[in-house]
């Protein structure tokens, strides 16, 4: 049985100084490389669901993939709701089966991201359900969610450790420069506030915007205390290119299964390169 939340592995993980790869499925398939990617790696995997995507498929649809395919590997297997600004959303999954989930109310005043993030913690607490939380605005896109990059900015340390404090979250994301989607030119992460951020705090960060880090950046965060690294973009680009990709090199091929099974040794492939990069590999008892 591997069906778990996320407040085992990070704790571990912020503790071993690695992290635990946070990444985005859109179906089936792609679930299934995530956990298969994990499994053989014997690696805690995190498998992230957008509101986009649950809201294309469904709760209990979601929820019958993540049992069927995690319940027999050995490996700890969280699912998450990515970005989630919707108290009935959250809800829903927690309800549905949902083993974690991110309230970001990192829009509205800090006071009012204190009261709704405190709010799904007490209805995640009873469920067993771990909660992320979000300080500060992370640019980019994500989902339906677009901020600006002149409306991005970053976490205080200060209320950092203040919102850590009041509630007990098991991932906290401050905002330190990355940004969702593609990178346009060299971002600017301040690794000065994320280092003080961390001194403030014992919670396990979370490293947003994964897609298009260097080595050098990943292995800083995670040293620094970025126990959770999300990756989507990456994988976005995947599912789309390797359907491409297939069809041009055989295109009087008409087999579906064919396409899904590349797709399939792909995403699981990247998936696997970042596990072995993030140190979570082997880690997986
Ligand atoms: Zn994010």
């Amino acid at each position: 049985m591997a069906i778990a939340n996320m407040t085992d592995m990070l704790i571990k993980a912020r503790a071993g100084k690695y992290a635990v790869g946070a990444f985005n499925i859109l179906d089936y398939n792609s679930f299934k490389a995530v956990v298969d990617a994990a499994s053989e790696l014997n690696a805690p995997v995190i498998v992230q669901i957008s509101v986009k995507t649950v809201k294309l498929w469904g709760y209990d649809a979601i929820v019958s993939w993540y049992r069927q395919l995690s319940e027999n590997v050995k490996v700890p297997v969280a699912m998450h709701l990515d970005h989630c600004k919707d108290i009935d959303v959250i809800e829903n999954c927690i309800k549905a089966g949902w083993t974690s989930v991110m309230i970001d109310a990192s829009s509205k005043p800090f006071e009012e991201n204190m009261k709704l993030t405190r709010q799904v913690v007490e209805m995640a607490t009873s469920a067993n359900v771990s909660v992320e939380a979000e300080l500060g605005e992370i640019g980019g896109v994500e989902d339906d969610i677009v901020v600006a990059e002149e409306n991005a900015h970053l976490a205080d340390p200060a209320k950092a450790e203040l919102f850590c404090q009041e509630i007990d979250l098991q991932c906290f994301a401050p905002a330190i420069g990355t940004a969702h989607g593609v990178y346009k030119g060299e971002p600017k992460i301040d690794f000065d506030r994320l280092k003080t951020i961390a001194g403030r705090t014992p919670v396990p960060l979370a490293l947003h915007g994964g897609t298009g880090l260097s080595s050098d950046v990943f292995r800083k965060c995670i040293s620094l205390g970025c126990a959770k690294v999300n990756i989507s973009t990456q994988l976005k680009h995947a599912f789309i290119n390797e359907f491409v990709k297939y069809h041009q090199a055989h295109p009087n091929e008409y087999e579906p299964v064919k396409v899904l099974a590349a797709q399939y040794e792909q995403l699981k492939q990247e998936v696997k390169e970042n596990i072995e990069f993030f140190g979570s590999s082997g880690k997986g008892e």
